[in-house]
């Protein structure tokens, strides 16, 4: 469903050019959740960015579903590492998680059902009227994913979606995603630099070169159980 080919990209130009991407190939199936490692710096979150549609890239091209990405903004929905920055402070949750549903030409009655559906599969039932700060941080994160399955998005982007809370929220977050992602037939990309978190995770493993990055490995993922 996502098909990333030849992907290229350069931060500025001349002597200062900073290649970031060295031309990146990836296919990704309907229902994989597929983690992204690689070395700190290596490109990972401009391959992320390229994806969603908010860096234009040097070279190459993605297409989900066959068309290129910049034409389905419907399709896609983004978590990211920085959920302070990503929710807005001065809204309540229940508007935080509804507000992108209005793009999809839904009405406040079925934003508002939308929202509350999300936020109890993410385990906030109720939290509607609360305000982002009034929340931790992993709460806070809860919110984020809450926002993009309300989306319903075909395919989920997180880049680094763990990386700010600590050890113990980390693993509930992360069994959160295996959970939604099972009810849901949704496909997602993680971009993580924990490889323990990836081969948790993840049902496949793509490792990306430092830059300019390239796919070095791609292997699949078979955890015993549950
Ligand atoms: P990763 O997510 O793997 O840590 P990034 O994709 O964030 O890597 O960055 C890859 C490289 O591109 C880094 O060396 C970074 O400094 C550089 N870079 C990222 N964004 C910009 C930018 N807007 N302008 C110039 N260089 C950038
Ligand atoms: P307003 O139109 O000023 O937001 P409402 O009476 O429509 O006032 O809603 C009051 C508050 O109830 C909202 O601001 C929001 O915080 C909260 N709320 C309760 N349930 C939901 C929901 N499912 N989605 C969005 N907001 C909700």
């Amino acid at each position: 469903m996502l098909e990333i080919s030849n992907l290229t990209h350069v931060y500025g130009s001349g002597p200062g050019a900073h290649h970031a991407l060295g031309g990146v190939d990836l296919k990704v199936a309907q229902g994989e959740l597929v983690c992204i490692v690689g070395p700190s710096g290596c490109g990972k979150s401009t391959l992320l960015r390229s994806i969603a549609g908010l860096l234009h890239p040097t070279g190459g091209t993605v297409t989900l579903g066959g068309k290129p990405v910049e034409r389905t903004p419907d399709d896609l929905a983004v978590v990211f590492q920085d959920y302070s920055r990503s929710l807005f402070p001065w809204m309540s949750v229940g508007d935080n998680v509804a507000l992108p549903l209005r793009r999809k030409g839904m009405d406040r009655p079925r934003r508002r059902e939308a929202a509350t559906e999300a936020l109890e599969q993410v385990g906030l039932a109720g939290a509607e009227g609360k305000y982002p700060w009034q929340l931790s941080g992993g709460m806070q994160q809860r919110v984020s994913i809450a926002r993009a399955l309300a989306y319903r998005p075909a395919l989920m982007l997180m880049d680094e979606p763990f990386g700010s809370v600590d050890a113990q929220t980390r693993e509930d977050l992360e069994d959160l995603t295996l959970r939604v992602r099972s009810h849901h037939d949704m496909t997602i990309l993680l971009i993580t630099h924990d490889i323990d978190e990836s081969v948790y995770v993840g049902d496949r493993v793509v490792v990306l070169s430092k830059a300019p990055a390239t796919v070095v490995g791609d292997l699949r993922v078979d955890l015993p159980g549950p």
